[in-house]
């Protein structure tokens, strides 16, 4: 599944893949794609499935 979130530095929406295999809560680095800086991806999925995305700036 995918969800989108607001780039830190930019504040360019970003898609991010989301593996629900990985659990309910993961947090994991991804450049964003339109200045290439780290964001860091807090992901939670609730049970009903929705997934929620927050970035914050990384360090
Ligand atoms: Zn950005």
């Amino acid at each position: 599944m995918s969800a989108t979130y607001q780039c830190a530095y930019c504040g360019e929406g970003n898609e991010a893949l989301v593996d629900p295999s990985g659990g309910d809560e993961q947090t994991y680095t991804e450049d964003c794609a339109v200045c290439c800086r780290p964001n860091v991806l807090h992901i939670s999925i609730s049970s009903e499935g929705s997934v929620t995305l927050t970035a914050e700036l990384e360090g």
